[in-house]
């Protein structure tokens, strides 16, 4: 199947079947059927094996799944069979804690460089990685393979930094400033909004509530 026909649904939920495979696989369990897999993840048998069914099913015979194969197909198809060079741009309280993260590395995602306009930051080291002057950027880009940029600068930044990205022909952005990137569809982007998870959280801790309120007033 042409990976354009699977839905986002199915490519959001590829990730948390590979933490979950991961975990099996330090466990040191070779085998797991889609009832296992269910009842761990909470996530029915049924829509386990439709998901696996976009990619040609993953080979599940006799007693379940083989974890090391479903491990190393689902990081494939997550394109985590390569090494993904990144920069950060904007080493201020988020570019700093993403890059001293070390479990992007385990995945390989590799900060490579960071960038930033305040003389506050340009030389600080964040780990073995120095912080350069925005001016650097391009040419660091074009030299070293990079395929992701992180962006971590005020909103108002944004914008202008990505265009200068397209011109380097960075082929995608992974963009933390609330705003929507001026990009061709050619370049991907994610955008991350911690907020819209926290608001989530608080709609459904007050919905909660309100239930609890409900019952009470009726007893
Ligand atoms: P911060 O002020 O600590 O860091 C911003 C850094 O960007 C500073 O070091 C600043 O010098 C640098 N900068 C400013 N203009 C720049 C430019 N033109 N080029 C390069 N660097 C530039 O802010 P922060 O708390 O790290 O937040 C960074 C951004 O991330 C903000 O846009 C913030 O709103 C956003 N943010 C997003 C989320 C999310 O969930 N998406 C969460 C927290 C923060």
């Amino acid at each position: 199947m042409d990976d354009k026909d699977i839905s986002n649904a199915v490519i959001a939920r590829l990730p948390r079947y590979y933490r979950y495979l991961g975990e099996l696989k330090n466990d040191r369990i070779e085998r797991v059927s889609s009832r296992e897999l269910s009842r761990l993840m909470h996530v029915t048998a049924s829509q386990i094996r439709q998901d696996f069914n976009n990619f040609g099913g993953f080979g599940q015979q006799g007693y379940g799944y083989n974890v090391d194969y479903l491990y190393d197909e689902i990081g494939k198809i997550l394109g985590l069979d390569h090494i993904h060079n990144m920069i950060i741009i904007g080493a201020g309280n988020l570019g700093q804690a993403l890059v001293g993260y070390m479990n992007f590395k385990n995945r390989g995602f590799v900060f490579r460089g960071a960038f930033d306009i305040s003389q506050n930051v340009i030389g600080k080291k964040i780990g073995s990685i120095e912080v350069l002057p925005l001016d650097d950027m391009p040419e660091f880009v074009r030299n070293n393979n990079i395929d992701i940029a992180v962006l971590t600068v005020p909103k108002t930044a944004a914008a202008g930094i990505a265009k200068e990205l397209v011109e380097c022909r960075i082929k995608a952005i992974w963009n933390f400033a609330h705003i929507d990137l001026p990009v061709p569809d050619s370049i991907k982007v994610e955008n991350v909004h911690l907020s819209d998870s926290l608001m989530k959280l608080s709609y459904n801790l007050h919905r909660s509530e309100d239930d609890t309120n409900t019952t009470g007033a009726a007893e």
